[in-house]
């Protein structure tokens, strides 16, 4: 690992402070359970690691006075589970428990999550996030890699375990600098982008902003669920899963999200499969045709085409799960 300050700040302002206006030379420290890895492998080298953990303000779980709720950055995992809120967002209960681990849960921040860098091993063992020319790819083992958007460089998969449900729900997220008291707020789909080059990361933070808080509107009736395809129940990511949310009128989808996760260098809004779903009625055979609209557009690299099938089954079991149709069997 190499030599880096650490810093400790107090307020949200002083992180902004910390942070240095290029990629690199100062890394975020939440849980750590993602950073701490990157940081003894070298794949991060930053001057300055500045742990947030200290701020109260973003360890704050609070309704809103119009019913949202709003989630600190640095909430662990564990808190927010155990929060009555969560029960009105299914799909993001679901999402946290999938992270089997007692020691993720207790340790891991929401946070921490969505800005979680990318599931690649290559990146992860120090070659650069943006792979060679499709070319220079050859017969890479690319079997967790992904199916959608993959035809450039970026061929590794978000890694935000919540970041479907997230933008299933709804949620906005608030984001802090590069001025101390700057601050935005984005839609969670519009957090995550496939960088073009190197100078830019997985998500439309600049290297001096931060996320503070995640903003869920109220649930209001909406129904949600997430299902992820999993090789073991153990603490390891899905093979592939979906998040959805809609709102129903007799059991006609009137409106519907759906989002895909870990098949694609950002989230996969599943645009086909909505449109299959709206106006329609929630049972087998709507929600088989909305899965294979789902991956109608998948493209296998070398060796991930059973991705395709594990994102289908995820797309129909989180509509099944969110309108508590599943049974296991079908
Ligand atoms: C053995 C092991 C297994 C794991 N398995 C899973 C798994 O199955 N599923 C899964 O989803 N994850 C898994 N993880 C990754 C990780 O535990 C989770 O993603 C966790 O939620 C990350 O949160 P953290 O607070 O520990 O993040 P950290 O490690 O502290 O940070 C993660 C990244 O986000 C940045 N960051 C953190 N907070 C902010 C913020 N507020 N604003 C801007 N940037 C920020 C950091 O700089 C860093 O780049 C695993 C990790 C380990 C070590």
């Amino acid at each position: 690992m190499k030599r880096f300050e650490y810093a400790a700040p107090r307020s949200e302002a002083e992180i902004a402070q910390l942070l240095a206006p290029e990629y690199g030379k100062t890394e975020i420290l939440a849980g750590g359970t993602d950073l701490v890895e990157l940081l003894k492998k070298m794949v991060v080298t930053p001057d300055r690691v500045v742990n947030i953990m200290e701020v109260d303000s973003l360890k704050t779980l609070e309704s809103l006075p119009d019913g949202s709720f709003r989630i600190g950055a640095a909430v662990t995992l564990d808190d927010l589970a155990a929060s009555p809120y969560v029960d009105d967002y299914p799909a993001l209960a679901q999402a946290i428990a999938g992270i089997a681990s007692m020691q993720l849960q207790a340790q891991g921040t929401i946070g921490g999550d969505l800005c979680h860098r990318a599931q690649c091993w290559f990146f992860r063992r120090g070659e650069p996030l943006l792979a060679p020319h499709r070319d220079a790819w050859g017969e890479r083992d690319d079997r967790y890699h992904a199916i959608f958007d993959n035809e450039g460089p970026a061929k590794y998969v978000s890694g935000s375990r919540l970041g479907p449900a997230l933008i299933a729900l709804g949620a906005q997220l608030r984001i802090v600098g590069p001025k101390p008291d700057e601050s935005s707020l984005v839609p969670a789909s519009q957090f995550f982008r496939k960088p073009k080059h190197d100078r830019q990361r997985e998500t439309i933070l600049q290297s001096d902003q931060f996320l503070s808080h995640i903003i869920l509107p109220p649930a209001d009736g909406r129904l949600s669920g997430t299902y992820e395809v999993r090789s073991s129940a153990g603490p390891d990511y899905p093979l592939a899963a979906a998040s959805c949310a809609f709102r129903h009128s007799g059991g006609v989808v009137r409106e519907i999200t759906i989002v895909l996760g870990q098949v694609a260098p950002v989230p996969y809004v599943a645009l086909d499969a909505m449109d299959a779903m709206l106006g329609m009625p929630i049972d087998a055979t709507t929600v088989e045709r909305a899965a294979e609209a789902a991956i109608a557009n998948a493209r296998a690299l070398n060796q991930n085409a059973s991705k395709i099938q594990w994102a289908k089954v995820a797309v129909k079991r989180s509509i099944l799960v969110a309108a508590r149709l599943d049974t296991g069997g079908f």
